[in-house]
C-alpha cells in the first residue's frame, strides 16, 4: 500500500473590483442584489461590458430579486472543501425577479427530489458580510430571504478590493526509495540509485530511471559522497505568502557530488550569506536532528540531510560547471 503526502500550494491575490463589480459586492453587504441595464434587459451579475457586443455599458445599476426562479440545476452529492456548502446541494441557474440572465449559485434544498426547474428560491444571507459572492450563502426554496445568525450590518465603506486565496492540493505517492533515502540520512549517508542500463546515478529517490523508464529497486542503491561543488544556484527573495517562514533572501543550490556525475538539486545552504553563494563553491553535507515534515525535498522530507555548508577549500574554477543542472 503506497504512502501518500498532500502538498498544498496557496497563492493569495488581491484584485480591484472597479465601479460595477464593486457596487455589486457593496450591495451584497446590504443584502441587496444588483444588475445592470442593457437596453430593456437587466444583466445579473452586472458587467462593465455588454457580453454580446463588447460595448461599454453605462453604470445604470438596478436592484433585482430578492427571490427568483431556478432555470436549471445539477446536484452535488459529495461537496469538496472548495464548494460553498458542506452538505449535498444543487448548483443552479437562478433568474432573479427583474433579471434577464441567470446567476449561478448554490441552492440548499436537502435532496435532489426537492429540486425542479421553475421552483422559486430566495437568498439566505450570511450574518457577517464582507463584499464577496458568498455573502449570499446560498438560495433556499420559497419567497422569503433569510439571514444566518445575527446581522452584522452592511460594510462601513464601499467595497473596492477583494482578497482571494487560490489553492490547490496535490496528492503524491511516496516511493519506497524515498523512505530509504530518509532512513539513510539518519545514518548520515547520502544514497543514490544506479541505472543498470545507462549507468546514470540518481540522488532524488524517485525510484526509476526516466531515460530508460526502468524501476530501480533497493538492489540498485549505492552510497554517494557527501561533498561536492556548487554548479548553479537561485537566490529567493521571500514573498510573505501564507506559510512562508523565511524573511531574508536565501539560496537554493545545485551540487555535483565529488567523483560522480550526480546532482543534488534545489537544496539549502547554511552558514554562508546568500550573497556569498557562488558557482564553484566547495561544500559538504550538513546533518541535522530536526527533520520534521516540510524540511525540503520533492516529497516534503529529506530526513536528516539539512543542506550544504562550505568546506573552506578553494573554489573550483571550471567554466563548464554552470552547464550542470541535472
Ligand atoms: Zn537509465
Amino acid at each position: 500500500m503506497a504512502r501518500f503526502v498532500d502538498n498544498t500550494i496557496t497563492f493569495p491575490y488581491r484584485r480591484s473590483l472597479g465601479p460595477v463589480t464593486g457596487a455589486f459586492m457593496t450591495a451584497l453587504t446590504e443584502r441587496r442584489i444588483l444588475g445592470i441595464r442593457r437596453g430593456d434587459d437587466v444583466l445579473v451579475p452586472p458587467m462593465e461590458w455588454d457580453p454580446t457586443t463588447g460595448a461599454e455599458l453605462a453604470p445604470d445599476l438596478v436592484e433585482v430579486g430578492p427571490a427568483g426562479t431556478v432555470a436549471s440545476w445539477t446536484w452535488v452529492p459529495v461537496p469538496s472543501e472548495q464548494h460553498p456548502l458542506d452538505r449535498p446541494f444543487a448548483f443552479a441557474f437562478v433568474v432573479l425577479d427583474g433579471a434577464a440572465t441567470p446567476l449561478l449559485h448554490a441552492v440548499d434544498a436537502g435532496s435532489p427530489e426537492a429540486m425542479r426547474d421553475g421552483m422559486r428560491v430566495a437568498p439566505r444571507w450570511k450574518g457577517t458580510r464582507v463584499g464577496r459572492i458568498d455573502d449570499l450563502a446560498c438560495f433556499v426554496p420559497g419567497e422569503t430571504p433569510e439571514t444566518d445568525g445575527d446581522d452584522a450590518g452592511p460594510a462601513a465603506e464601499p467595497v473596492e478590493r477583494m482578497d482571494y486565496l487560490a489553492s490547490i492540493t496535490y496528492r503524491n505517492p511516496v516511493p519506497a526509495s524515498n523512505d530509504r533515502l530518509v532512513e539513510a540520512s539518519h545514518e548520515h549517508r547520502l544514497i543514490g540509485l544506479r541505472c543498470p542500463t545507462c549507468g546514470r546515478v540518481y540522488a532524488s529517490g524517485n525510484g526509476y530511471c526516466p531515460v530508460d523508464a526502468l524501476p530501480l529497486g533497493p538492489e540498485y542503491e549505492i552510497d554517494l559522497p557527501d561533498t561536492g561543488v556548487v554548479t548553479n544556484f537561485s537566490l529567493v527573495t521571500p514573498v510573505q505568502y501564507p506559510g512562508q517562514t523565511e524573511t531574508e533572501p536565501f539560496a537554493r543550490v545545485f551540487v555535483r557530488l565529488d567523483g560522480t556525475d550526480t546532482m543534488i538539486t534545489y537544496s539549502p545552504v547554511v552558514d554562508v550569506p546568500a550573497d556569498e553563494v557562488r558557482v564553484g563553491l566547495r561544500v559538504k553535507a550538513v546533518w541535522i536532528t530536526d527533520d520534521g515534515e516540510g524540511s525540503g525535498g520533492l516529497f516534503g522530507a529529506w530526513g536528516a540531510f539539512g543542506g550544504w555548508t562550505p568546506t573552506g577549500e578553494p573554489d573550483v574554477d571550471d567554466p563548464d560547471l554552470v552547464n550542470r543542472i541535472f
